[in-house]
């Protein structure tokens, strides 16, 4: 598929991550292509519409997005989501119109399962249709400023790889081939399995050092410095105040929330136990994450507020201060 020569892309999914990469294709697409949309929520339809009112057209499902578009990406929170919108949604599917020769990119983080039964029904009913799962890194701010990472279910020498990586790279940076369909995904959930990992071994490694007397500013530097080095503790540091750009800076707001660190490590877990590989870390990962999921204080927070969740002392500059101040007076 030439993406030059198209005329209508279609985009199904207009969330915190689809309306930041919708308006992307929108300000950087040829002018001749015309952008369909459809989400449930029609707010989020009138908001890109009002910001590019030339490019986009609202539609009224998912067909007619596909009936007008030759190109479709969708962005759907889960393997539910996605397959009801390609082929189990009755009459109103992307797979009820005819999708002949079209190429269709799902960018959602799901399951394994729920993305090959969507490629095996396509490839069935439609065998010139080309189905990639394209699952992304990089969060809300990454899917805004237009640097997410796509991890491409397709190998190095799929025809179509070229063309999709120049689509995808209007949304985001890097994309990766990542060796055939749903290994995306299986890239992506075990990426997010090893950073949850870490995000909770950080915290509770800051959490000992700093019961210890040891400043957080000091073992971000020995960490940096040693062989514990690693990029949540560099940049997306769980203890507010050592990192001033990282969510826990900002009282844990504009990250990754913890409970979709919930389901992307239960669907982790879910796919190390199919293909049979152990993880002994897995259960108390998940109950770490369910907890702080299901926590007030944590629940809609960027997923590091995991060293709240574990008792991490978030004051401990002020205490530093007033320990200072006591000592002079
Ligand atoms: P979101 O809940 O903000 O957006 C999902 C959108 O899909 C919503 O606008 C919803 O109305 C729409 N939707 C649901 N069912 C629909 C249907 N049947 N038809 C049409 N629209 C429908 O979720 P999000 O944060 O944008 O995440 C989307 C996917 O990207 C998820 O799989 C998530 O795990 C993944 N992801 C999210 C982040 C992040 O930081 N938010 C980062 C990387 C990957």
């Amino acid at each position: 598929m030439d993406l030059s020569k198209i005329s209508g892309l279609g985009f199904v999914g207009l969330g915190a991550m689809g309306l930041p990469m919708a308006g992307h294709l929108a300000a950087k697409l040829p002018e001749n292509v015309r952008i369909f949309v459809y989400d449930i929520n029609q707010a989020s339809m009138d908001q890109l519409h009002q910001d590019y009112p030339k490019r986009i057209t609202k539609c009224s499902g998912a067909k007619e997005v596909a009936d007008k578009s030759e190109v479709i990406l969708t962005m759907l929170p889960e393997g539910k989501h996605v397959r009801l919108v390609y082929m189990e949604g009755g009459s109103d599917t992307i797979c009820s119109s005819d999708v002949s020769g079209k190429l269709l990119v799902d960018c959602s983080t799901i399951d394994t399962a729920s993305s090959l039964a969507v490629k095996d029904y396509i490839n069935e009913k439609f065998p010139t249709t080309s189905f990639y799962d394209a699952p992304v890194s990089g969060g809300v701010v990454g899917a805004q400023k237009g640097t997410i990472a796509f991890f491409l279910g397709c190998d190095g020498n799929d025809k179509n790889l070229p063309h999709v990586t120049r689509l995808l790279q209007l949304m985001g940076k890097e994309v990766i081939p990542c060796g055939g369909p749903s290994k995306g995904l299986a890239a992506k959930l075990s990426n997010n399995y090893l950073s949850g990992i870490i995000a909770i071994a950080v915290s509770e490694a800051m959490d000992m050092g700093m019961r210890s007397g040891l400043d957080p500013r000091v073992l971000h530097k020995v960490y940096g410095a040693g062989t514990a080095q690693n990029t949540i503790c560099d940049r997306f540091c769980p203890v507010p105040g050592v990192y001033p750009e990282a969510p826990s800076s900002r009282g844990y707001t504009n990250g990754f929330k913890v409970q979709l660190m919930r389901k992307d490590f239960g669907l982790a877990l879910d796919m190390a136990k199919r293909v049979g590989a152990k993880n002994v870390l897995g259960e108390a990962g998940y109950a770490t994450y369910d907890g702080a999921s299901n926590d007030p204080r944590c629940k809609d927070l960027d997923s590091r507020v995991v060293f709240r969740y574990l008792g991490g002392n978030e004051d401990w500059q002020k205490d530093a201060d007033e320990a200072t101040a006591s000592k002079l007076t």
